[in-house]
């Protein structure tokens, strides 16, 4: 047994550990409310997608490990699901592609991003030597309101490729309006969040940060070119559209 009273062999462990994080989240105070609701609408889709990465989300993957590696300036940014989800493996993903982390909150309160930080610090960051920004806020989004827009010049603000992980769809579209290139995570291929990405990733969190990291690690050393024929290579229309039928079809494996 491990952080919950259930053991691994229940058919819904994933699941239930999720939750469970979601709601120690809650409890330390780095979750919103409103990010228990984003995770049960997640789960809906996850649900249909028969929780596993479908081959177009791992081929995603593959094309975000590429993305990063390519870019000058990398940013993951996370919110308070994120770091109650997956915080050690958002800084395994930071070491392998040399990103910078920034704490960036639809529901932006100094106390949520304070709380955020220092999670992130307690699960390594200061010796991963990952900096983490997001505190600064000396920049902005234009066409975003100012508690949404904030950004850290020397972050997001100056960044070339954004990772937004379960991003909400305004914010989302406002980044790739500044030319920054995103990849973002979310399980609803609908979303606007997932439409205005270069790259897509259909998949869960939990299963999707730590496999865009599998890949990067094996690509690293790679030539550029390689990397950009995988970037040619993948097409974010058809990511979308083959994980809708998947949900749609429904056919569980
Ligand atoms: P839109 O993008 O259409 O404007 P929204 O972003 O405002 O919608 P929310 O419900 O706030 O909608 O966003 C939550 C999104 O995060 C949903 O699309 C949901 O599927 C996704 N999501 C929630 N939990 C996870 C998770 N663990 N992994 C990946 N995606 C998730
Ligand atoms: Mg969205």
């Amino acid at each position: 047994m491990t952080e919950i009273e259930v053991p691994e062999s229940h058919p819904r462990y994933q699941s239930l550990l999720t939750r469970h994080r979601i709601e120690a989240g809650i409890e330390r105070g780095i979750t919103s409310q409103q990010g228990l609701i984003a995770e049960g609408r997640g789960e809906a889709f996850d649900y249909l997608l028969g929780e596993r990465t479908i081959p177009s989300a791992d081929d995603a993957a593959r094309a975000a490990a590429a993305l990063l590696l390519l870019a000058e300036r990398p940013v993951l940014s996370v919110n308070g699901n994120v770091a109650a989800l997956v915080p050690e493996a958002t800084l395994d993903l930071a070491v392998a592609v040399d990103a910078d982390v920034e704490v960036n909150l639809f529901n932006r309160t100094d106390e949520r991003m304070r709380a955020i930080a220092a999670h992130l610090r307690a699960h390594g960051a200061d010796e991963a030597d990952v900096p983490i920004r997001g505190l600064e806020a000396d920049a902005r989004i234009p066409g975003l309101d100012h508690e949404r827009g904030k950004v850290d010049a020397h972050g997001i603000g100056a960044a070339d490729v954004v990772l937004v992980p379960l991003e909400d769809g305004d914010r989302a579209e406002a980044l790739a309006a500044m030319g920054k290139s995103e990849v973002v995570i979310d399980l609803n291929p609908l979303s606007r969040s997932a439409r205005s990405a270069a790259v897509p990733i259909v998949d869960n969190v939990v299963r999707a940060v730590p496999n865009v990291t599998a890949h990067a690690r094996e690509l690293s050393g790679a030539p550029r070119a390689d990397l950009e024929a995988i970037l040619r290579a993948f097409d974010a229309d058809d990511a979308l559209s083959t994980a809708e039928d998947a949900i749609r079809s429904g056919e569980l494996a």
